[in-house]
């Protein structure tokens, strides 16, 4: 028996979209598990249904069929409200295109999803803004607007965002798809090092060699998952 912790757990995820008359079929029967302290790439081919997948798992939209357990939360009997509670609690996520709130400043962004939670009084937010900027190097700008800031910068920020409230996984849709390859990098050394320190970490990737930063390799087709794979060591990339 494995000791260890089961974060998420995937059963025959189906998710249709319906647009017009047309029907899309963007995941099919997905079984998929991951434990906590485990870091995840998910790969595949443009409209593969990653993006999909991504969303799914961290609450920001709801499956066709199937069953999602989050942390021992068993999504599909949330209501709207509960699961946007849970999100809160449970996810941070980031995106390819940064998403930070362009009329905020940076420690304001990074202090709005805690704003939303009961177990964080002014203080702790203050404090745990602090800190995830301070771990991403970003805290000399915390009185700057995104638009003053490089992109590198701005997805660095994002990182402080998705951390600041101790989640219990980071999601990541293409972190480093907007980022030159400089920028890139001091992004997936912080992915790395917060992964080292013990975070659970799934990110999506079309790049290989980002793709093999992680312990495991999940590779999608069609909606289906196609190989679930560990990555083997000792043969990083130069
Ligand atoms: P990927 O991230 O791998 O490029 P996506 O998950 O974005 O793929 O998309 C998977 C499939 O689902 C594609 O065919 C896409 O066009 C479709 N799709 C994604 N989101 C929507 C939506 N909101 N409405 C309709 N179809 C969608
Ligand atoms: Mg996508």
């Amino acid at each position: 028996m494995s000791n260890q912790q089961t974060l998420i757990e995937l059963n025959s995820i189906q998710k249709v979209f319906f647009t017009d008359e047309v029907e899309t079929h963007a995941l099919s029967n997905i079984e998929l598990s991951i434990n906590a302290g485990e870091y995840i790439s998910i790969s595949g081919p443009s409209g593969c249904g990653k993006s999909t997948l991504l969303s799914i798992l961290g609450l920001l939209d709801t499956v066709t069929n199937g069953q999602y357990q989050l942390n021992g939360h068993q999504v599909a009997s949330l209501n709207a409200t509960q699961r946007a509670r849970i999100r809160n609690k449970e996810v941070g996520f980031i995106f390819q295109s940064f998403n930070l709130i362009s009329d905020l400043t940076v420690e304001e962004n990074v202090a709005l999803p805690l704003t939303y939670r009961d177990d964080f009084s002014s203080q702790d937010i203050d404090k745990a803004v602090k800190e995830a900027l301070e771990k991403v190097d970003m805290a000399h700008r915390a009185n700057h607007f995104p638009s003053q800031l490089s992109g590198g910068q701005q997805q660095r920020v994002a990182v402080a965002r998705a951390i600041a409230g101790n989640p219990s996984i980071i999601l990541a849709d293409e972190p480093t798809g907007n980022l030159d390859s400089k920028n890139a990098e001091a992004v997936m050394s912080l992915l790395d090092e917060l992964h080292r320190e013990g975070a659970t970490i799934c990110m999506v990737t079309h790049d290989p060699r980002s793709a093999k930063r992680a312990q495991r390799l999940v590779e999608i087709l069609d909606g289906k998952v196609i190989a679930d794979n560990p990555i083997a060591r000792g043969v990083q990339a130069a």
